[in-house]
């Protein structure tokens, strides 16, 4: 043992830590038994075409109402079960839930649906299980969209493009979430056949003052325009924000400026009473 993993395991008593423990422990029991209890429920955010406002696809996110603690974030709770063998439990209520509420959406929209890494180390079982829920729900593969991370692609990239392989000839299609934020090079968008890149967040808030975040942006548009990708900007407040990412030539966006996720009756009902697929 070095010296330094002496040290980090005795950090393990430090009490705070042991209350973070706890905490994950708590959280795990409780996700068990919210699934069986239907705690969770899924909100869909809008993706739309920036020019003309039309919503060409939802993203699913998952959503967990506890009795006594409220809700708790997703950020918080998915990290957790994917500790644990819950994730796949989760990811394969989501990805049901989804296929089902698909039905209630107009064809031409599309449905994303988040897709956790450590799901990706279970080929077997996630591929089982899509094919499974798509032969029940009779949805159309073509609209059901699966979004990874890159993380997915660093775990172990031969495993991951055979399954991928295997779910594109299933009809699905993917999507490369949280782009130019951790480790993924320009390179995946090569290996790898996406159907959309999700550029992060973080371009949207920096992109109106920072020439090189610009270029950046700008850069993954060019190449999306030559190999054959969607762009889709994540996380758009405000209208500067949907100007400057709209300069760049990215088609799609999506955030809060748009719509907040939003339950699927919502949803439903405000695309029904506009009359038309758009969102102001
Ligand atoms: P993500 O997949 O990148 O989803 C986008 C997140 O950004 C969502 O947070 C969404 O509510 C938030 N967002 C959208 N527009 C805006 C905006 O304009 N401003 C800001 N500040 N935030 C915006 P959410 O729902 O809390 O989910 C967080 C993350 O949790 C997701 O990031 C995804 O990584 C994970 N997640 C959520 N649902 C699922 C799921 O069903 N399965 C898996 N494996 N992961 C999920
Ligand atoms: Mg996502
Ligand atoms: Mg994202
Ligand atoms: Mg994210």
């Amino acid at each position: 043992e070095s010296k330094s993993s002496g040290k980090s395991r005795a950090c393990l008593f430090r009490p705070e830590m042991a209350a973070s423990f706890r905490r994950r422990t708590e959280l795990e029991g409780e996700m068990r038994e919210g699934l069986a209890a239907g705690q969770f429920e899924l909100a869909y955010q809008p993706i739309v075409e920036i020019t003309s406002g039309k919503v060409v696809a939802v993203e699913a996110l998952l959503r967990w109402n506890h009795p006594s603690m409220g809700r708790v974030s997703p950020a918080e709770f998915i990290p957790i079960a994917e500790r644990s063998d819950l994730i796949s439990d989760l990811g394969e209520w989501v990805f049901a839930r989804a296929a089902a509420d698909a039905r209630r959406l107009p064809a031409g929209v599309s449905i994303s649906v988040n897709v956790s890494p450590m799901q990706f180390r279970q080929p077997g079982r996630l591929v089982a299980a899509i094919r499974a829920i798509m032969e029940r729900e009779k949805v159309s593969p073509g609209r059901l969209e699966v979004e990874v991370t890159e993380s997915v692609l660093i775990d172990d990239s031969r495993q991951t493009l055979e399954t991928m392989a295997e779910l594109r000839a299933m009809g699905l299609r993917f999507s490369l979430d949280d782009f130019g934020t951790g480790y993924a090079s320009i390179g995946y968008l090569a290996t790898y056949s996406f159907d959309k890149v999700k550029i992060d967040r973080s371009f949207a808030s920096v992109i109106g003052d920072n020439d090189a975040a610009r270029s950046v942006v700008e850069l993954v548009q060019h190449l999306a325009d030559r190999i054959g990708f969607t762009v889709v900007a994540e996380g758009l407040e405000d209208d500067a924000q949907v100007k400057a990412i709209a300069a760049t030539g990215i088609p799609l966006a999506q955030g809060y400026f748009f719509s907040k996720p939003e339950a699927i009756e919502t949803l439903v009902a405000r695309l029904a009473t506009a009359g038309t697929l758009t969102v102001s």
